[in-house]
């Protein structure tokens, strides 16, 4: 089947055949003539399978007859991080270019104030992070009440991130009557019942993850010590004649001191973090993408859906503490069919690490050489290195939650205060993930149906907080509002010097604490440049 037999418009079709796409892929086939006729969907799908053009491509021809109303968007999609919300409006334009559409973008880090002039003139999409959505909707500048199309993308990774409470209190402000797609790459229960709560009559739709990650990326683990890693990394540069390459860290520290590294020896190279400005970030990745930079150090925020053509090369410098994270990291290369390959460097004490990482892809990593050092043996009874990780795992004591597993503390960027790092698997659990071997698929579903009861509690405590909220009324809604700018600010892009398997992503509840200091919430994005927040306008 062809994507002229699927209903879509001859605009959209040229624009498809000007991507350079012929066929279409089982989301699209499955998808696109459902969205169409109006019906619901569900669908399970993670980024790579061409979800995307899933729903743009239908959501285009929809809105196609109509016009907007100032301050009433006629369709919403809802991203996890500014990255994915920025990469979907840059499909809109890519599909919607024989027709007129406005679009705007919606993302944290980037100026309000024209980001509302946007809003005023009418769009026809929104494409929207939670915090500054509902940042613009409490301004009372923006209403949902004209959202004909809502669109719920990565549902698991908004529960991750902690932002169901608020794609709840979103979806509570659109109309009822209403098409709703929602996708998620993994259907825990929570996931569920927000499904069932938002759906009606969905057309469920389940597509396996893109085989091509593990089919097209070769994959090597070395293992060295830790003080040897910078070194063997520039021999394999050098060695394989590596052009272009991300290079994940798991501690925001590390990344500046490898790129700092790097450059020293001659290689051009950035760093991509969440600590940084929005503007920043985006002319970093821009520049990364059109070759300016050869090398890519970054933290998970480029982890997960982002998509750069023909990237063949991925370093992970350290092995990911959530195994799932492995996944989303080496499936930055080996895309659409590409040959990729990913090496990963592994220490002796990373033994379960690694364990847990073969458990979820359902196979041991080849092993690899370090080039001008001698291999080390991994160790899978040493407990996790302590180096900024806050040692060995284990234990529960100390988390006022009490029955939450491991947690992690550390100082944020503002000093004194404590943040708790997405829940770490502890040690008793780590062997669970591993035991998981004969996982067929590259996908952490089992380490999902293990981690759901520990992040489903979140949500209930958000709603319980946002509940009281609602009921201490005026008052109390600035100080929330700076609570929302400070989550806002971090939803795709934690203020630590430390990444651990939570990557740039710390969930909303972390942030319920008495007042910010005032020298933080100078840092609420308003006084970056403004970047983001240009229309993407498809225009004929
Ligand atoms: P997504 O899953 O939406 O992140 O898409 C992953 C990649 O696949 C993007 O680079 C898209 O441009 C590309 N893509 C989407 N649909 C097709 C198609 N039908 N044929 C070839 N490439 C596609």
């Amino acid at each position: 089947m062809s994507f002229a037999d699927l209903g879509l418009s001859d605009e959209c079709l040229r624009a498809v055949t000007d991507a350079g796409y012929h066929t279409p892929t089982p989301i699209q086939l499955q998808a696109i003539p459902v969205v169409l006729q109006g019906r619901d969907v569900l669908g399970s799908a993670q980024t790579g399978t061409g979800k995307t053009a899933s729903f743009t491509l239908p959501m285009i021809d929809i809105l196609a007859s109509g016009s907007a109303k100032a301050r009433m968007p006629r369709s919403l999609i809802l991203e996890p991080t500014r990255e994915l919300a920025a990469q979907v409006a840059e499909n809109f334009a890519i599909y919607g270019k024989y027709q007129k559409l406005t679009v705007a973008l919606l993302i944290g880090g980037v100026r309000m104030d024209e980001q509302t002039k946007l809003i005023d003139r009418g769009v026809d999409v929104l494409i929207a992070t939670p915090g500054r959505l509902i940042d613009h909707i409490q301004n009372g500048g923006l209403m949902l009440n004209g959202i004909k199309v809502l669109v719920i993308d990565e549902a698991d990774r908004m529960l991750d991130m902690g932002f169901i409470p608020d794609v709840e209190k979103i979806v509570s402000m659109t109309p009822a009557l209403r098409q709703t797609l929602f996708f998620s790459a993994t259907m825990p229960p929570e996931i569920k019942r927000l499904a069932d709560a938002f759906l009606h009559n969905p057309k469920e739709i389940i597509v396996s993850p893109p085989a091509s990650v593990a089919e097209t990326v070769d994959q090597a683990l070395v293992v060295i010590d830790e003080m040897d890693k910078r070194q063997v990394l520039r021999n394999i540069l050098h060695g394989e004649q590596v052009k272009n390459a991300i290079i994940f860290c798991n501690r925001k520290k590390d990344i500046g001191v490898l790129t700092q590294s790097l450059k020293k020896h001659g290689f051009s190279a950035a760093e991509l973090h969440g600590d940084m400005a929005q503007s920043s970030r985006t002319e970093t990745l821009e520049r990364f993408k059109n070759r300016e930079i050869d090398l890519l150090v970054c933290s998970d925020v480029a982890a997960r859906g982002l998509d750069i053509a023909g990237l063949p090369y991925v370093f992970l410098f350290d092995v990911p503490i959530h195994a799932e994270d492995y996944v989303h990291r080496i499936g930055r290369t080996g895309r659409a069919g590409m040959v990729g390959r990913a090496i990963t460097f592994a220490t002796p004490e990373d033994g379960k690490l690694v364990a847990a990482v073969e458990g979820i892809i359902g196979k041991a990593i080849p092993r690899l050489d370090p080039p001008g050092f001698e291999a080390k043996e991994l160790d899978l009874t040493a407990g996790r290195r302590g180096k900024g990780r806050g040692g060995r795992t284990g234990g529960r004591g100390g988390d006022k939650s009490g029955d939450r597993p491991e947690r992690s503390e550390r100082k944020g960027r503002g000093g004194e205060r404590k943040r708790r790092e997405r829940p770490e698997r502890t040690e008793e659990q780590a062997p669970i993930a591993a035991a998981a071997v004969e996982a067929p698929e590259p996908v952490a579903v089992p380490v999902e149906a293990e981690a759901a009861p520990v992040v489903a509690r979140q949500p209930r405590e958000q709603r319980a907080r946002d509940e009281n909220r609602d009921r201490r009324g005026g008052r109390d809604r600035d100080r929330d509002r700076d609570r929302n700018r400070r989550r806002d600010r971090d939803d795709d892009g934690d203020s630590s010097n430390e990444v651990l398997g939570l990557g740039d992503h710390v969930p909303a509840f972390l942030f319920a604490m008495p007042k910010l200091p005032a020298r933080l919430k100078e840092h609420d994005g308003e006084d970056d440049d403004t970047t983001g927040g240009r229309p993407v306008t498809a225009a004929a």
